[in-house]
């Protein structure tokens, strides 16, 4: 089950609150304990958000690079004239 990091920020801030309100000591530090798990998600989510991106341009740029035989749909580099399974002609 995938809890988002702003539920966990909302649940720990909660506890925090209500422990802190109510003077239980004990449950301060099991809503820190929420906080501190979504943060960490949220910068996890962070890093992971921004790196997705790059792997896109970089398979656009190993997509141009190839094309695929027309015969018998092997990955062909663009630079070859005949495909190296079928000996297709390509260009
Ligand atoms: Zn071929």
């Amino acid at each position: 089950m995938k809890i988002p990091f702003w539920l966990w920020l909302a649940v720990g801030l909660f506890i925090t609150l209500a422990s802190s309100a109510l003077k239980m000591k004990l449950f301060i530090w099991v809503g820190l304990l929420f906080l501190a798990i979504g943060i960490g998600k949220m910068v996890f989510e962070f890093i992971f958000k921004e790196r997705k991106p790059k792997e896109k341009i970089i398979h656009q740029q190993a997509q141009q690079r190839y094309y695929y035989c027309p015969r018998c749909k092997i990955r062909v580099h663009v630079a070859e004239k005949f495909c190296r399974m079928c000996g297709q002609r390509l260009r």
